[in-house]
């Protein structure tokens, strides 16, 4: 990593939110479901399905957490109510895990519920890895209750082997991710090159097993080894689509759309858009860098 890029790493904490949204604008749809909407009838014209995230994380109080949990009910009406090719993606922590574990799945439990009688699906989204076993816990009690629920797996954690054996062969519906959040080394790998090569491992325990796996990338790298491992192991393309964020890379997406794979965006929208955006610019400081340069050729 450059020098400049380490600088602009370390500074962003410190950036007044006003310039961070600035440059965040991209990843997020807007403040408003209405804007998710839009911008997830934007992605079916592109031949794209979607994930909607209601932005919100960390909750610590249990107003909030019901809060939320209302938001995604508003969510799923809507997408039956406008025809959207959607389902969606729910953060633990958002739902009071950081309150505590029961509460967190009661509130789940009520989204996954509601999301059954509509006929939607629930990706439970993986947060740091302090929450790694209550967040497999929380999504085995609900998988005994409802079909239309998944979970993910980070390739930068050392056990998401072990897990990807055990979840493939309970024919688990994962989506498989390299995991942004950094971890200490005892329990993740650190170095990129053993993260992709721990990705198409846990790839191929996921494909060796029964389950329906989403392939959450923009490594283009492992795109193409995930396309090479599926044709090898004769996994058929109903069994995996590819996952990329709104504002990563469209000109990947349309290569993957139009090589005739499934392609779905994780849309996040509301007013919590901080953390998120935080995380996605400490990701790849070159869209600070490049905003600021066009900035000051103007
Ligand atoms: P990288 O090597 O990081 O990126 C490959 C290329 O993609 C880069 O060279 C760059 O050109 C481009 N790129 C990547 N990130 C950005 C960015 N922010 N801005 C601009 N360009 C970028 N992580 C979790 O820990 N838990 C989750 O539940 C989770 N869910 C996810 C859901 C989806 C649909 C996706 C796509 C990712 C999710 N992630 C999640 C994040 C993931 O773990 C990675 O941090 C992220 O996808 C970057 O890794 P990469 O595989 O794209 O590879």
């Amino acid at each position: 990593m450059s020098v400049v890029n380490r600088l602009l790493k370390t500074a962003l904490p410190l950036t007044p939110k006003f310039i961070v949204r600035f440059f965040a604008k991209r990843y997020v749809a807007g403040d408003s479901l209405e804007d998710a909407v839009n911008t997830v009838r934007r992605l079916m014209g592109e031949g794209c399905c979607a994930t909607v995230d209601v932005l919100g994380e960390a909750v610590r109080n249990p107003e909030l957490a019901a809060q939320a949990v209302a938001a995604y009910r508003e969510v799923l009406a809507t997408i039956i109510e406008r025809k959207l090719d959607a389902n969606i993606s729910v953060k633990p922590t958002q739902m009071g895990l950081g309150i505590g574990e029961d509460l967190a799945l009661s509130n789940l439990r009520q989204v996954v519920a509601e999301a059954a009688r509509l006929g939607i699906f629930v990706r439970i989204d993986m947060e740091d890895a302090t929450t790694t076993e209550a967040t497999l816990r929380m999504y085995k009690a609900l998988r005994q209750e409802f079909s239309n629920v998944g979970v993910v797996l980070q390739a930068r954690l050392r056990r998401t082997l072990s897990d990807a054996r055990n979840l493939g062969q309970e024919g688990t519906n994962v989506r498989l991710c390299k995991g942004i959040y950094l971890e200490p080394r005892a329990i993740a790998y650190e170095e990129p090159e053993i993260i992709r090569w721990a990705f198409v491992h846990a790839l191929e325990a996921l494909f060796s097993g029964k389950g329906y796996v989403a392939i959450a990338t923009h490594d283009e790298w492992l795109i193409e080894q995930a396309l090479a491992l599926a044709e090898k192991m004769g996994v058929p393309k109903e069994r995996f689509e590819f996952q990329m964020l709104l504002g990563v890379d469209p000109a990947l997406r349309r290569i993957i759309v139009s090589a005739g794979h499934k392609l779905r965006v994780y849309v996040p929208f509301g007013s919590h858009w901080y953390p998120y955006s935080v995380r996605r610019l400490r990701e790849n400081p070159n869209i600070i860098r490049a905003g600021l340069e066009a900035f000051f050729r103007r």
